[in-house]
């Protein structure tokens, strides 16, 4: 699988959703364009759907072989933005992906980056909290 990123946003999904992450991205391998995913925002779960493919919501995942593992998917997409870690990508990545490694203010919840250095991050929050290492 060669995966393109092409862009990247997060969805709040209204005020009671569960919010998520949507990946547009090309599979150039399979010659795949416009696939769409959608990731949950803890990163660990992924659905994909080729937009290009679809003319009603009922033949998604089941007309023209619109069916995509979102499964293996959900590693490529982690690994090509991990490949271009000076890319406008990365910080999807921490975002999405490692979101459990960064060091958080235990009052406001405020993240700081996974790629800052110990001494780039303080020990105390603008807000006074305590800053906690993962
Ligand atoms: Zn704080």
């Amino acid at each position: 699988m060669a995966i393109e990123i092409r862009d990247v946003a997060y969805h709040r999904n209204g005020i009671a959703g569960l919010p998520f992450y949507a990946v547009l991205f090309n599979d150039t391998d399979a010659g795949m364009f416009n696939q769409v995913a959608t990731i949950d925002e803890d990163g660990k779960d992924c659905r994909v759907i080729n937009a290009g493919m679809v003319v009603t919501a009922g033949e998604i995942g089941t007309r023209h072989m619109n069916k995509w593992r979102g499964d293996r998917y959900l590693h490529e997409i982690k690994e090509a933005m991990r490949e271009h870690r000076h890319n406008e990508y990365w910080d999807w990545y921490t975002s999405i992906f490692e979101q459990d490694t960064r060091p958080q203010c235990s009052e406001c919840g405020y993240a700081w980056s996974a790629c800052l250095g110990d001494d780039e991050v303080p020990t105390k929050c603008k807000c006074g909290g305590e800053v906690i290492l993962p």
